[in-house]
């Protein structure tokens, strides 16, 4: 399937989320503003200074720990006329436009495990690189990280905003990954060091559709098993469809085995083309999650950046809290207590 066609697809399910998904299931936009502060039920066992702190945060932070949180989906950082393309200066823009309407970064990891720990007031986002492309990491002849592919972008960011750590996940082509076969190992290892996560690509990036059994595992494990000589501490268990296309049977997406190396996937995630739901949302899927693709249109990130601006009671808005999920009454039967894992849930 062409990029475009993948990126139409996309915008026309997007379309049909936007125009009656979404709104329905977010209910809590007519919440009145004036905060009250009462103590929750779930609220009435903690300690006074305890309970305090909450309602003085809760007041100007109105936290919906069951909103929406974008995933963003990179490829390129470079200039280019395809929607795989997103230059260095619109990156940097994107980063600047996400830290000015109070996103804030988080590993893939704490997603899934629901230990979100972006300050009280702000909305995680997760980025994401694809392929592994060389304008993703590169090195100068000096051997100092190139300024104008995405790592060093997103360090300089960081420099400037200690509140925007570099966190990203790279979910890579083991055997082209970031230009020189040389340096791989050594990319692999510093992007681990940095905080960074390293994902399943597949090897050849195929469509999975089209291979047997035997050949999903092959790709799939292949992949962990070239990471894991190249940077032996990488965990490489969520995957990055190729061309966002799942194998005929699911079932091998979440483990499998290919000449003795085995792997496990706690995560899938998709092409397009929505913002991803909250990890204790009930609609939470973590073999299904949806991306935004870093590109202009509808469906891309400044479509929905521009919506999630228009329409802020959507958002996932931390407490503040990784061991507390804090949500408004009207949205508490969107939460599914089973996903909460160990964590304490609050309304208010
Ligand atoms: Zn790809």
């Amino acid at each position: 399937m062409t990029v475009s066609l993948r990126c139409m697809l996309g915008a026309v399910f997007a379309l049909l989320l936007s125009g009656c998904r979404l709104p329905v299931a977010m209910t809590f936009a007519g919440e009145p503003q004036d905060p009250v502060p009462d103590a929750s039920r779930q609220h009435a066992d903690a300690p006074p200074a305890a309970k305090s702190r909450f309602m003085v945060a809760r007041q100007r932070v109105r936290p919906n720990e069951v909103g929406v949180i974008p995933i963003l989906e990179y490829h390129d950082i470079r200039d280019g006329r395809n929607s795989m393309c997103r230059s260095a200066m619109a990156f940097r823009r994107d980063l600047e436009r996400l830290y000015r309407e109070n996103y804030r970064p988080i590993s893939l990891k704490s997603y899934l495990q629901n230990r979100i720990d972006t300050p009280p007031g702000t909305t995680p986002v997760i980025l994401t690189f694809d392929d592994a492309r060389e304008s993703q990491f590169r090195y100068r002849p000096d051997g100092s990280i190139d300024p104008h592919c995405a790592v060093g972008i997103l360090q300089a960011f960081a420099a400037k905003h200690p509140d925007f750590p570099v966190r990203a996940t790279f979910f890579v082509l083991p055997d082209v990954a970031f230009g020189p076969a040389a340096q791989r190992a050594r990319k692999m290892q510093a992007l681990l060091d940095m905080g960074c996560e390293i994902g399943n690509h597949t090897v050849s990036h195929r469509s999975l559709r089209n291979l047997t059994d035997a050949e999903v595992q092959k790709e799939l494990a292949g992949c962990v098993a070239r990471v894991k000589r190249l940077a032996p501490a990488a965990e490489v268990d969520t995957l990055a469809l190729p061309l966002g296309i799942a194998p005929r049977n699911r079932a091998l997406l979440a483990s499998g085995e290919h000449a003795g190396q085995q792997y496990t996937n706690r995560a899938v995630l998709l092409v397009g083309a929505h913002p991803a739901p909250s990890p204790v949302a009930t609609d939470f899927d973590p073999m299904r999650l949806p991306r935004i693709q870093a590109c202009e249109g509808v469906a891309g990130i400044t479509y929905w950046l521009d919506e999630l601006k228009r329409h802020p009671e959507r958002r996932y808005v931390s407490d503040g809290d990784p061991m507390t999920v804090t949500v408004p009454n009207s949205a508490v039967r969107r939460v599914n207590p089973g996903k909460l894992k160990g964590a304490h849930l609050r309304t208010y």
